[in-house]
This record gives C-alpha cells, sequence and structure tokens, in this order.
C-alpha cells in the first residue's frame, strides 16, 4: 500500500471559436497540496482552492478513487533528466511540448500504461439542459477515441456505472465565467494522473447555444487536457486556450504521442 500526494489541476476553456464573443482565457491551477490514502477500495474527498486564475478564484471539491496505476509507477531516484532532455530535443519538432513544460514549470503529467487495464470513462447525459442532443454522449466518446487512437499506451472503456469510473464527464447549461469546457485531473507525487472529471456546457456564458461540431471540439480539447496537455499559442491546434478548430492538428497529434514516449515528472 502506498501513499502518494494527489494534486489536482484545473484547466478552463475559454470561449470557442465559434463564437463571435471574445473573452480573456481563463486558466486555474490548483496551488494547494494535501497528502491523500491512494490504498485500494478508499476514497478521499479533498477540498481546494484554485488560485492564478486571471479572471477569478474557484473552488474546487475533487474526489479521487484509487486505481491501479500505481503499479506503473518510476523511481525517480533513477530518473534520467538528461536523458529525458535529450529525448525532448530529438522529438520535439513540430510539437508544442515546450510551452506545456513552460505552463507547467518544466513538468510533464500523463497517465500511465492502461492497455490492459484501460481508463474507465462516464460519460453523463443532460436532457433537462436546454438545448440537449442525445447524440452528445457519442460525439464524447469519440473525442477520447480519437486521442486514444493515436497509438498512445492509454485505452478506455465506457461503463454505465458512474461509481466505476475513473473519468467523469457532466454536462452544465452554461459556466459562470467565459469558459465552455472544465477539466479537472489529479496526479500522484509522481506526476501520474489518475483521475479526471470534464465538465462541459451547452451555451456560451452569454447565452448563445454551442451547436453540435462545438461540443464536439470542445470534448477534443478538454480530453487533451486529460490526457496530460495543456494550452498552445497556435490556433491552428486543438489545444490552443480559444478553440478555433474542429479536429486534431499534427502538431497535436505528435505532441501527445511525444508527451507518452516520456516518464512524467519534472525535467528541470
Ligand atoms: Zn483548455
Amino acid at each position: 500500500m502506498k501513499r502518494s500526494d494527489l494534486i489536482p489541476v484545473m484547466l478552463l476553456l475559454p470561449v470557442l471559436g465559434f463564437v463571435a464573443v471574445q473573452a480573456m482565457h481563463t486558466r486555474a491551477i490548483t496551488a494547494t497540496t494535501q497528502a491523500a490514502s491512494l490504498a485500494p477500495a478508499s476514497r478521499v474527498h479533498k477540498k481546494h482552492s484554485a488560485s492564478h486564475t486571471m479572471e477569478s478564484a474557484a473552488s474546487i471539491g475533487e474526489s479521487s478513487d484509487d486505481n491501479s496505476t500505481l503499479d506503473y509507477d518510476v523511481d525517480m531516484k533513477t530518473r534520467d533528466v538528461i536523458d529525458i532532455r535529450r529525448r525532448i530535443q530529438l522529438g520535439e519538432n513540430g510539437t508544442y511540448i515546450g510551452e506545456i513544460l513552460g505552463e507547467r514549470d518544466s513538468a510533464l503529467a500523463r497517465w500511465p500504461e492502461r492497455l490492459t487495464t484501460p481508463v474507465r470513462v462516464w460519460v453523463g447525459s443532460g436532457p433537462e439542459i436546454a438545448g440537449w442532443d442525445p447524440s452528445y454522449p457519442e460525439r464524447v466518446r469519440d473525442a477520447f477515441d480519437q486521442w486514444a487512437n493515436l497509438g498512445i499506451p492509454v485505452k478506455f472503456t465506457f461503463v454505465r456505472d458512474s461509481t466505476d469510473a475513473d473519468v467523469h464527464v457532466s454536462w452544465i447549461d452554461h459556466f459562470d465565467s467565459p469558459i465552455s469546457g472544465k477539466t479537472i485531473w489529479a496526479r500522484d507525487g509522481k506526476w501520474w494522473i489518475v483521475t479526471a472529471n470534464i465538465t462541459l456546457a451547452l451555451h456560451h456564458n452569454a447565452g448563445e447555444l454551442l451547436d453540435s461540431k462545438a461540443v464536439r471540439a470542445i470534448a477534443l480539447h478538454e480530453v487533451g487536457h486529460l490526457l496530460g496537455l495543456d494550452h498552445t499559442a497556435d490556433t491552428a491546434n486543438i489545444m490552443t486556450a480559444r478553440v478555433r478548430v474542429r479536429d486534431l492538428s499534427e502538431a497535436d497529434r505528435a505532441t501527445m504521442k511525444l508527451l507518452y514516449s516520456l516518464p512524467p515528472g519534472s525535467v528541470k
């Protein structure tokens, strides 16, 4: 039985490029760390205050379930940082890994290998929300598959029971701030992501209904966060802060593949 720190990170997707409204990018990363048990069958409830947002500070609550990912922990004492830096240098052409390292204080976070034990994803529905489209859960599942099909060592399986899931996707009418999606993930002390939750809005916070292509694009963006990507300035990519494209770019694909060829943690 191991104990590790769980550090939740909240990533917010601001206004989509599909709507005309422009807004400041909002992004919040929690700075709080608390010890939490990862013992099997345990359930930990923690509250963290988000800080470092440009527009507002939000309080988030995070609950994390145990999973079996710690079996893949890297022994941090034997991590060869110089070798990891060399591999980044060799592979960074055509990627935005440098921007991610800049945003994360030179640290990478990712899921451990989950091919034999796929990440369990529960996708909720929101028929009570105005503008709900019954095809949305399938669009979200497709967003997960788009990333997984890149050949990264993470597979997803979609479960009916939310209590059995590593990842939850839920829906709201709109956020109170100018964002359209939000991802909160938690990592352990070795930068392995262990759990994540995505919230998707059906409307921009100014009231416009997001169309189905926009919802899918937001889902692609948020699943990118869930897997460990951060923002890039290039608006040709799905991981730009204000999403303007609807599909993964070559740089999105290359960055994800490079991330999953590297161990997580600091490369300082
Ligand atoms: Zn984002």
